[in-house]
């Protein structure tokens, strides 16, 4: 049987770290992989985490089955924090999945579910998951544009798409920090955005994946609750990959906003269908880390307190590339860095360069220009800066 199966395509990003685990130059660097790293280029477990676990394996007496929904008290917890406490509980349901990834499919099973071959728009250029994500889901796919000229948000451009998406349509739009390009809605926007979908009718799906590394937990938040304050429906995929770098234990959660009681709960069902038809239930230690974090006052402060400083990092280093792309001459690209926001940005490179960069200075970034602004070590700014700036032509 498997002779028949022909060549199926690879994971791109996957394929680049396996390239990288086999470069052999000493000054190789890698900033593919949407990870943070410290300034030593570890991806440490957080100290808030590690006292979770802690706590978690002290007590730990059993390892039964959680429910179809996962861990009750984590659904509660990251609704609070997404929603804001208390906000929207009346017609909010959450299911914990497996990572953000996980939510992001449950949910697109939901709308196949609820209407079969919707249409989903996202963003162009757009997570490089999200479009096998929702077409694997037997959904459409259709995209609007993201970034103007200068590597900033175009606000024109993405409104102007999207009031040509209806009342039958979805729009997928990432909370903050976009992946791949760092670039942004401001408020201003969102809440145009937000205007655009009540006149329009169509349903936002906000993927939430880097809350907390933008602006702050909650300015990153805002456009979420700004959204979920405006729109009588709204889908929500959250990863805890991140921001509680979870990455391994692949834990989130998928949150349905409805009009009604009646429908959120046969949504909440539908994604408890969808999940047993996948892999029954997701796993537990995520979660349980997760609640342990947000139910104790302190554990809390000091997870905000590490989330801050990771955040503070990849600021310091994106205001020191910026500055040295400057000091190279190269203040158009300087400039765009500085307007972008959290883990990651999009180099003003064509492939040929991004390749360049690769062969001839050990630097991996995607091949579409995206590098991982959290994963350059302290002391490698300068060369990184030095390298785009050879591909570039100084
Ligand atoms: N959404 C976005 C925008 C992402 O960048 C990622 C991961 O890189 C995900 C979702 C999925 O994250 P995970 O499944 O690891 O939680």
């Amino acid at each position: 049987m498997l002779e028949l199966l022909p060549p199926p395509p690879t994971d791109p990003l996957w394929d680049l770290t396996y390239e990288f685990g086999s470069d052999e130059r000493a000054e190789r660097l890698n900033l593919v992989l949407g990870v943070y790293r410290d300034p030593s280029g570890r991806t440490p477990v957080m100290a808030a985490v590690r006292e979770a676990e802690i706590r978690l394996a002290e007590r730990s007496e059993s390892k039964e089955y959680r429910g179809l929904s996962g861990n009750a008290a984590f659904n509660r917890a990251l609704l609070a924090m997404v929603l804001g406490p208390g906000a929207e509980a009346d017609r909010a349901a959450a299911v914990q999945t497996v990572a953000g990834s996980g939510a992001l499919r449950l949910l697109a099973d939901l709308i196949c579910r609820t209407r079969p071959g919707t249409t989903v728009w996202i963003s162009d250029p757009a997570y490089v998951n999200h479009r096998p994500i929702l077409e694997a889901a037997g959904l459409r796919v259709r995209t609007y544009g993201w970034c103007d000229d200068e590597g900033g948000f175009d606000s024109a451009g993405v409104l102007a798409d999207l009031a040509r998406a209806g009342r039958d349509d979805v729009v997928l739009l990432q909370g903050c920090c976009h992946n791949p390009t760092g670039a942004d809605p401001s408020r201003e926007d969102w809440a145009a955005l937000a205007e655009l979908a009540v006149r329009h009718g169509w349903v936002p799906f906000v993927d939430l994946a880097y809350h907390g590394l933008g602006d702050g937990l909650e300015a990153d938040l805002w456009a979420t609750r700004h959204l979920a304050a405006r729109v009588p429906e709204m889908l929500i995929a959250v990863s805890c990959s991140k921001n509680f770098g979870l990455y391994s234990d692949r834990t989130g959660c998928a949150i349905v906003l409805g009009a009604s009681d009646r429908s959120v709960r046969h949504a909440e069902t539908a994604l408890q269908n969808a999940a047993r038809t996948l892999y029954s239930m997701p796993p537990e230690h995520g979660a349980a880390v997760v609640t342990t974090v947000l139910e104790d006052e302190g554990l809390t402060a000091l997870w905000r307190a590490e989330l801050d400083a990771m955040r503070g990092r990849i600021e310091a280093n994106r205001s020191e590339l910026t500055a040295l792309l400057g000091a190279h001459g190269h203040e158009g690209p300087a400039r765009s860095l500085a307007r972008q926001r959290g883990m990651f940005s999009m180099l003003p490179l064509t492939s040929q360069e991004m390749l360049r960069l690769r062969r001839e200075h050990a630097i991996y970034g995607t091949t579409a220009g995206r590098i991982n602004i959290a994963g350059i070590p302290a002391d490698r700014i300068p060369c990184l800066a030095r390298g785009i700036a050879a591909v570039l032509g100084t």
